[in-house]
């Protein structure tokens, strides 16, 4: 029989890398609390209707991307209904932002999540089929302030906060206005325009693009295609004035707060939802796939997916390329249980346990060994797993004085049974 193996761009998480999960999920969830955040879960598919009407037809995710399949219909009299796994977390948001009419409070919704994400990309390093992402949405009537600059400086200014708490350092902000839809719809324009006499010497999806989505050659990272992409106009040239001075204020406020970032003119992202403010965070430590994470303004999705005005920015992170970057910055992780109990022979067992149960409840980190193998091979298991080794034979049990020998320094030590605990925590 053929070995089941995990499946094409999944993976499976272990120990432990898994303690590097769990911190940026509580470092997350401890600084966007400070930021009055709260957490959403949405489901992980919806109907496939919603992707296309938000993240846009025209994109890669939703052109070619998604997993996506006919659900059985129950009755004969029904139809199929088209599902698709979730490829971002952001339509599903505004979705139940739109089905709990959470905008009737009047109020701003300050929205984060955490969970898987799929799409059938090539997989590479940092780039999976299933990857996680933690993201957050701030959404809200206009009445609310959701359009005002404030609330792009604020986030931007929470994602430096959580870098620097999570300890990534050189991470670079990458920063572009988008405009309005209507600047947008100009820009393209003028990009068509400009494409018509140079895009017989650019690449062949260029080309395409330059006749679905011309905006989309910004993305092109075929080398032959940079020097003409760099004599196309620049959007910032196509903002209206409300767009400019909305930009403006994004960047006065980043000044004010010392958040630093530099302007990237080409930086329009893969989603069709976007609107003025977008932004990436970027980290030279990745490779290829160097993006941490990326986001922006979207104040027509909610109306495009069939709700009120809601006007929102937020962002999504790659959970999978934060634990990347931290690995590279930090030695591995070295996962040690505060002791290792040996038991001196089998019938020692019971009690090996009662004390393991003891200092568990008591907050430590505990390996259990067992009697029935030898104190060598006890000694050989310790030194892997634990700093030290609490030795538990019939003379300890009777007299209450435990020996433990600490790893680090070779130490043994004597030490009765009601101190164990304070001696095993420093
Ligand atoms: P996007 O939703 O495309 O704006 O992506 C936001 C972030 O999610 C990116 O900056 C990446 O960090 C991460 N990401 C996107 N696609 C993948 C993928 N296939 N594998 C791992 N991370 C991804």
């Amino acid at each position: 029989m053929s070995i089941l193996k995990a499946v094409r761009g999944t993976r499976d998480l272990l120990p432990p890398e898994t303690a590097l999960w769990n911190r940026i999920e509580a470092t997350a969830r401890a600084v966007f609390a400070r930021y009055n955040f709260g957490e959403i879960r949405t489901p992980i598919f919806e109907d496939t209707a919603l992707f296309a009407r938000s993240v846009g037809e025209e994109t890669d995710i939703v052109s070619k991307e998604m997993y996506t399949w006919e659900d059985r219909a129950r009755a004969q009299s029904e139809k199929a209904q088209s599902l698709t796994l979730r490829p971002e977390n952001t339509a599903g948001v505004v979705r139940a932002y739109i089905e709990h009419q959470l905008g009737e409070s009047g109020q701003l919704q300050k929205l984060y999540y955490i969970g898987p994400q799929f799409r059938r990309e090539r997989p590479q390093k940092g780039r999976y089929r299933q990857f996680s992402q933690i993201g957050a949405e701030v959404i809200g009537p206009p009445s609310a302030g959701s359009e005002s600059p404030l609330r792009d400086a604020e986030i931007l200014e929470m994602l430096a906060t959580f870098l620097d708490e999570l300890g990534i350092t050189g991470w670079t902000l990458e920063l572009n206005s988008v405009g309005s839809a209507a600047d947008r719809a100009r820009y393209n324009d003028t990009l068509r325009a400009a494409l018509v006499p140079v895009v017989g010497q650019m690449c062949v999806d260029c080309q395409r693009r330059a006749v679905t989505n011309p905006l989309r050659v910004l993305d092109c990272k075929v080398p032959a295609d940079q020097p003409i992409i760099a004599t196309l106009p620049v959007i910032a040239d196509s903002l209206d004035e409300s767009s400019r001075l909305h930009f403006a204020a994004v960047m006065a406020a980043l000044d004010a707060a010392k958040v630093p970032y530099t302007r990237n003119h080409r930086l329009v992202r893969g989603l069709d939802y976007y609107t003025r403010t977008t932004f990436e965070f970027t980290h030279g430590g990745l490779g290829a796939q160097n993006a941490l994470l990326g986001g922006g303004r979207y104040d027509g999705l909610s109306e495009a997916i069939g709700g009120p005005k809601a006007p929102g920015i937020g962002f999504a992170m790659g959970e999978d390329r934060l634990v990347l970057t931290l690995q590279a910055l930090e030695s591995a992780p070295l996962l040690l249980a505060d002791a290792f109990i040996a038991p001196l022979g089998e019938a020692l067992n019971p009690a090996a346990l009662v004390l393991a149960r003891e200092l568990r409840r008591a907050g430590l980190r505990i390996e259990l060994g067992d009697g029935n193998f030898r104190l060598k091979k006890s000694f050989e298991a310790a030194d892997k797993t634990a700093r030290r080794i609490v030795i538990l034979g019939e003379d300890e049990l009777q007299s209450g004085i435990l020996t433990v020998k600490t790893f680090a320094t070779g130490m043994q030590t004597k030490v009765p049974r009601s101190e164990l605990c304070i001696f095993l925590r420093q």
